[in-house]
């Protein structure tokens, strides 16, 4: 991952979204407030706005200032939660792609990815099964990380987009698990067993995110 691949993923998950807001309000209002299609679009257009007007060194500081935005800009659990993982994966990154230095290729990006969850769970301090966006991000690193580890060491322009095209699919496989379960963080915690039979919100914009970024890699 580069600089323009790091923004142009975030310009395609803002895309994402605004095409998708209306289906990820209608998810939280089965079992929330109503409002994660509105926090993502929000979030998202500040993102972009702000990265037009930033220099950045390297990716790592274009997805740093992508979290920071998020954490700012975004009032509901979703803010600060994927302002943290964009911030942290940022962080990882750093020096990758700056200056004479290579791209992060897929070993290194599974390495920001895996920090983006740790800092993920040090804040939301959900497990899989407990409804909400770790449901799909967990098997979307895992996938990444698999198809990372078979590239070697360097790999190739083409092992980073199988790699994000299988974290997509475990994404989404993950975010339809996400139905049967009753909620155990967050908001839709509050309504018990009636959390039940709803798809997660949360869940569902984690599993947009990966597949933004296979999209653009692809
Ligand atoms: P809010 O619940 O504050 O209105 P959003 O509607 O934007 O925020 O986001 C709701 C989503 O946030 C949920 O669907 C769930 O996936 C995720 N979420 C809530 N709490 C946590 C948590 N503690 N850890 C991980 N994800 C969480
Ligand atoms: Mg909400
Ligand atoms: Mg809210």
């Amino acid at each position: 991952m580069d600089i323009a691949l790091a923004r142009t993923w975030v310009q395609a998950i803002a895309a994402a979204v605004d095409a998708q807001k209306d289906q990820l309000t209608q998810l939280d209002s089965a079992i929330g407030d109503a409002d994660h299609g509105a926090n993502m679009q929000r979030g998202f257009v500040a993102a972009t706005a702000a990265l037009a007007e930033q220099e950045p060194a390297g990716p790592g500081d274009v997805l740093v200032k992508t979290g920071s935005t998020l954490i700012s800009s975004v009032g509901g659990a979703s803010g600060p939660l994927y302002g943290s993982v964009f911030r942290a994966i940022g962080k990882t990154l750093a020096g990758a792609g700056a200056g004479s230095e290579p791209a992060a290729d897929a070993r290194r990006f599974a390495d920001a990815l895996s920090a983006g969850l740790e800092s993920l769970q040090r804040l939301g301090a959900a497990a899989v099964g407990d409804k909400t966006m770790v449901d799909a991000y967990v098997p979307a690193l895992e996938a990444f990380q698999q198809a990372a580890e078979g590239a070697g060491d360097g790999g190739k322009a083409g092992d980073f987009a199988a790699a994000a095209r299988a974290a997509a699919e475990a994404a989404e496989e993950g975010m339809r698990a996400t139905t049967p379960l009753q909620a155990r963080k967050g908001r839709a915690s509050y309504l018990g067993t009636r959390s039940v039979g709803h798809q997660d919100p949360g869940a569902t914009s984690t599993a947009l995110i990966f597949r933004a970024l296979a999209d653009v890699t692809a």
